[in-house]
């Protein structure tokens, strides 16, 4: 898998999360209370995964230095300064 495919995951896996939980109190008003419960933990759930997935997965392929998923992909490593763009 190639770092390109690692952020896309995860920014997919991190939008999930953030639409689960955003969407939850309202899910909560219109359906039930426990859906909303159920859509909270999911979306926890999902946040953390995506974490743990960004800490394992996304990093450096030379050095394997932690890049910051939170950035923008940087071109270079900031450790190493390989480039990580085409
Ligand atoms: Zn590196």
């Amino acid at each position: 898998m190639d770092i390109h495919q690692v952020r896309k995951i995860y920014g997919i896996m991190a939008l999930t999360a953030v639409i689960l939980v955003g969407f939850a109190p309202v899910v909560g008003m219109v359906v039930s209370r426990s859906l909303f419960i159920e859509m909270l933990i999911l979306g926890f759930i999902m946040a953390i995964l995506s974490i743990i997935f960004a800490w394992k997965k996304y990093r450096c392929p030379y050095c394997d230095e932690i890049l910051r998923a939170r950035e923008p992909m940087p071109d270079c490593c900031p450790n190493c300064g390989a480039r990580l763009r085409e």
